[in-house]
């Protein structure tokens, strides 16, 4: 990867059912050996939603061991794999304390991506986060219609909550944009569908609007399948084809796709990506 990538928890209980991380969940679950209490019809699928391992010491760890050398002018990215933000932030505040032991580094590159707005909570920490890094807070949203989130994303904030979220960051000066992903084909993917993010984007003061397509790896594929032939039953065969047994939805899709988004961009005033 062109970046470093840091997940103050494992699992997330906003359980997306196109989510990639889960695989991750089990293997780190073998590891750790079974926690006290695990509910024996829990398989380690459910787990990554029900079971939040929560990693204490990473704040410690950090400032032990983070040498900004070795980062070499790449991104340290702060949810990649799990929520920074979902619900176990408010008891552990273990996100917002990584931020805090970054304040003791400077010049990093550093990007924070959640579905949560919850990340407003800290617009202190990241305000002065923001004079001493390049930072840049990427609210995720796939679609801003409430309703079809809810058949795809099992329990994430509804989108008038990530968007009041965005625009409070940016009233701060925080660079914020939109991270409109995973783009899913026939479902969020049409002009009317991006536009419309674009524009509440825009309200909102994003500073960019970046999309990408859906990635079906063996965990997103096993949860995300299953949805389009309960949800979407129109497109499972549209899915087959597109997807067959690849992660990604092929060249020419992906192309038409940044095609559409740039216009969209274009249209809505971002500059850049
Ligand atoms: S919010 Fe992100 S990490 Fe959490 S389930 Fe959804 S896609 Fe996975």
């Amino acid at each position: 990867m062109g970046f470093w990538s840091l997940n103050p928890y494992v699992g997330c209980e906003f359980g997306c059912s196109y989510c990639y991380a889960r695989r991750t969940h089990e293997w780190t679950l073998e590891r750790a050996g079974e926690p006290e209490g695990r509910a024996e019809d829990s398989s380690a699928w459910e787990a990554f939603e029900r079971e939040i391992l929560v990693k204490q010491a990473a704040p410690d760890v950090l400032l032990r061991t983070l040498d900004p050398a070795r980062l070499a002018g790449a991104e340290l990215v702060i949810g990649t794999a799990t929520d920074p933000y979902q619900p176990a932030e408010r008891k552990f505040l273990l996100t917002r304390r990584v931020l805090l032991a970054l304040l003791r580094f400077e010049g990093l590159r550093i990007g924070v991506i959640t579905k949560s707005p919850l990340v407003a909570r800290d617009t202190d920490v990241l305000g002065r986060l923001a004079e001493r890094h390049r930072l840049e807070v990427n609210i995720s949203l796939a679609s801003v219609d409430a309703e079809l989130l809810r058949r795809i994303e099992a329990r994430s904030p509804a989108p008038h909550a990530r968007l009041r979220a965005l625009a409070r960051l940016r009233r701060a000066g925080i660079p914020a944009g939109l991270l409109i992903a995973p783009i899913l084909p026939g479902i969020t993917d049409s002009w009317p569908a991006l536009a419309a993010l674009m524009e509440t984007g825009r309200q909102a003061g994003a500073l960019f609007a970046r999309g990408s397509p859906l990635r079906l790896g063996p965990a997103a594929r096993a949860g995300f399948l299953p949805v389009v032939e309960r949800e979407f039953p129109e497109l499972v065969a549209r899915y087959r084809m597109r997807y067959g047994g690849k992660e990604h939805a092929g060249p020419d899709y992906e192309r038409a796709l940044q095609r559409r988004l740039r216009s969209l961009r274009e249209a809505f005033g971002f500059v850049g990506v």
